[in-house]
């Protein structure tokens, strides 16, 4: 399968290619190296195109098979590797990751070990904060630097989610287990969660997440499962009736028990027998344009 990787090039590259008169100074337009073109040291980790009379060191793990095409932009060179696809390893035990929860971008819980980790937890301000800054200068006329400011936060909520998911897939296979996500394609139509749904997809790039945990997932073999949405924060996750959840609060008047709420959801989403997808991931995928370039991982030298 083919991997993209985002490698910095550094102010470094600029000097060295400054100086090759023989080359077009590229600025904004991104330059295109064939694999031919390209020699790859694996003791060194170094790449070199001699066209550029360019090294490049590389960051990302060494165990691609080939370079297929390097793309040198203006801060970073987009490096196409193929990557073997490693066997994909059956589940039989699950990590649960709410997406829907209250202060965190993403709660994952273990219902083995009862281990619960909370990630992301100032990224929701990131959306406001930069939200407010672009009306700001919208008012002022500075609709370039606005647009700025919106990819700025792009690749600011991009980097966060990268590292979500890096966290989340290697949790799941130090453990040896699965990870399961709640099918978010169907849960516009369900009314109960309507409501809460839209502010969290409102806030926070949540297809983006999804595509980079499975991505990563498949290059490590580990499996992704979804569950139905429906009651995963309501129901009980020690004896399966609905409680009463109060912000951060679980508690179940059936059988007394008493938990944060996101990690009773996320026990729940564990615990829940997987759906079949594959005809919404169809629809998932045409509907959303807001999924970027696979990006491996986002190393900066
Ligand atoms: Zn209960």
């Amino acid at each position: 399968m083919p991997a993209h990787v985002f490698q910095h090039i550094g102010y470094n590259f600029f000097y060295k290619y400054r100086r090759n008169k023989t080359a077009k100074i590229v600025k904004s337009v991104k330059l295109a190296i064939p694999s031919q073109g390209i020699s790859v040291n694996r003791q060194s980790k170094t790449i070199w195109i001699p066209s550029l009379k360019l090294s490049l060191k590389y960051g990302f793990p060494g165990n691609f098979e080939k370079v297929n095409q390097i793309e040198i932009g203006e801060e970073y060179a987009y490096v196409s590797v193929s990557v073997s696809e490693p066997k994909l390893i059956q589940a039989k035990k699950w990590i649960g990751v709410d997406r829907n929860t209250v202060g965190h971008i993403v709660v994952v819980s273990d219902p083995e070990t009862g281990a619960v980790i909370k990630l992301g937890k100032s990224a929701f301000h990131v959306h406001q904060k930069y939200k407010n800054i672009r009306r700001r200068l919208q008012k002022k006329g500075k609709y370039k630097k606005a647009r700025q400011i919106k990819d700025k936060e792009r690749r600011i909520t991009r980097d966060i989610n990268h590292k979500i998911s890096r966290k989340i897939v290697d949790v799941a296979k130090e453990s040896g287990k699965g990870i399961k996500l709640e099918d978010l394609t169907g849960i516009k139509s369900s009314k109960h969660n309507k409501k809460s749904f839209r502010r969290i997809k409102n806030s926070w790039p949540f297809y983006q997440l999804q595509t980079q945990i499975e991505y990563k997932a498949k290059l490590l073999g580990v499996e992704v499962a979804y569950v139905d949405p429906a009651y995963t924060s309501q129901i009980c996750s020690r004896c399966g009736l609905i409680g009463d959840r109060n912000k951060k609060k679980f508690k179940c008047s059936h059988c007394g028990h008493v938990d944060q709420a996101d990690a009773n959801a996320g026990f729940n989403i564990a615990e829940r027998p997987r759906i079949d997808r594959s005809a919404k991931d169809r629809d998932l995928v045409e509907g959303n344009t807001d999924i970027p370039k696979a990006v491996l991982a986002r190393i900066r030298s």
